[in-house]
């Protein structure tokens, strides 16, 4: 999990991480002087429109209920001119929703979860606002309290940001995503607005864009990664594959009788499995990098790898994915051997839970005289790939110029063949 976890750690602090801290702390320290207020206040408004506009093009339902809670903070202290004690109050209420927003699944951009929290953002806002009127004191002696626990003495309004942040994290560090981290991120700028340091409007701005930010990161996510397994996808690989110098190897990875594995054991648990093989293959050594090229097939690019050490490499994640067992449910779970059982009744002919491993052959190459193009040499890859199936499975075979020779006259050969015989 090395490299799962230091892709989620650089997740979380590029861009949006350094984004936020560098502007929250310029913020802090060299606030914006009052004559820019108008300014600030327009920025804002821009930045959060744009980000309402963009999440739904992007299909990111969680920023789109984070920017408009953002955007009903800007209007409540643009309109309701309340007090600064009921304005950190109101902060710390999107906070709150922030929280809320780790219930949202943003699986796809569903226009009744919109008009929901859009329904409960009016009236949130429309009851707090009512509220505020009526009941002033009461927020200034919220805001102005202080709880006193063992290890500081905290606000209660510092403590709901702490508890947001905390749970945002949580959610983070068990599932990474784009948007998780930018809601975590956006929360620092806007706690700063419980503090008298400057324009609000100016951090609300840092909070909008770290959300945008995470929108867009987002769709690159997707764009760059192939969304079951979490590796980088084609699009990745042939980008990779552009930026290659003239010394490289490539492996191409091929899961053993997978067909015969789904219709075992069903397809989600093919699905898992596939998860397991990628998570092996991301922990590749020498310097390489998998990818996920479609199907059950994965590829290996080793810059400046020779061909021993790629196959070495290769070597060391066949026999891992080999040796890792997999506990799957067992064949009884299978969507065609349910529907058997259920259509003849039989019960508890097979385990639950049967523990089972799953084998890959790989084919490796490199450039050569006779194919330089790295097309050729996916090729090549491939057909030594197609060599290891050919001699039996759970094997890595290389593809050498010296092969490459052979295959051709052996391939010339069985063409002149038939031709001899007619
Ligand atoms: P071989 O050892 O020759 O590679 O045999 P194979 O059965 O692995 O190869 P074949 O190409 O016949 O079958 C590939 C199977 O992979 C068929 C397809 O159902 C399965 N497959 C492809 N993509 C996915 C996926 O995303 N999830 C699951 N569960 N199965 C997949
Ligand atoms: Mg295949
Ligand atoms: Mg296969």
């Amino acid at each position: 999990m090395r490299n799962r976890s230091q892709s989620a750690f650089r997740q979380l602090i590029f861009p949006n991480g350094l984004l936020v801290i560098i502007g929250t702390v310029a913020l802090a320290f060299a606030p914006i002087p009052a004559e820019f207020h108008q300014s600030a206040k327009l920025l804002c408004m821009a930045i959060l429109a744009g980000c309402i506009l963009l999440a739904p093009r992007l299909h990111s339902l969680r920023g789109f209920m984070a920017a408009a809670s953002l955007a009903c903070y800007l209007a409540f202290i643009q309109f309701a001119l309340a007090d600064v004690a009921v304005n950190r109050c109101a902060a710390a209420l999107v906070a709150c929703n922030f929280a809320l927003l780790l219930l949202v699944e943003d699986v796809f951009f569903d226009w009744q979860a919109v008009t929901w929290w859009l329904g409960f953002m009016a009236v949130q806002w429309t009851s707090f606002t009512a509220l505020s009127r009526w009941e002033t004191a009461m927020f200034s002696t919220i805001a102005g309290k202080h709880l006193d626990l063992s290890f500081a003495s905290i606000g209660p309004l510092e403590l709901i940001f702490a508890l947001s942040l905390t749970l945002l994290l949580c959610r983070f560090i068990y599932s990474p995503d784009a948007v998780g981290a930018g809601l975590a991120w956006a929360l620092v700028p806007l706690s700063m607005t419980l503090r008298d340091r400057g324009i609000p409007e100016a951090y609300i701005a840092v909070s909008g864009l770290a959300v945008a930010i995470a929108v867009i990161e987002r769709s690159h996510w997707i764009a760059y990664h192939d969304e079951l397994t979490g590796l980088p996808g084609r699009r990745a690989f042939n980008e990779a594959l552009a930026g290659l110098g003239a010394v490289y190897g490539i492996a191409i990875v091929d899961v053993d009788h997978f067909k015969k594995f789904n219709d075992t054991f069903g397809h989600e648990t093919g699905d898992q499995v596939l998860r397991k093989v990628a998570a092996l293959l991301s922990k590749v050594g020498g310097g390489g990098s998998a990818y996920r090229c479609g199907g059950e097939e994965f590829a290996l690019l080793f810059p400046e790898s020779t061909l021993e050490d790629c196959k070495y490499y290769a070597e060391e994640m066949r026999r891992s994915i080999e040796e890792d067992v997999f506990v799957a449910r067992g064949p009884s779970r299978s969507t065609r051997e349910r529907e058997e059982r259920r259509t003849t009744g039989a019960r508890g002919r097979h385990p639950s839970r049967v523990e089972t491993s799953v084998t890959v052959s790989i084919g490796v190459s490199e450039p050569a005289n006779s194919y330089q193009d790295v097309y050729e040499v996916i090729a090549a890859a491939d057909k030594a790939l197609y060599n290891a199936k050919h001699l039996g499975r759970n094997r890595v075979e290389v593809f050498s110029p010296r092969q490459a020779r052979k295959a051709s006259l052996a391939r010339a050969a069985a063409n002149r063949a038939p031709s001899a015989k007619n």
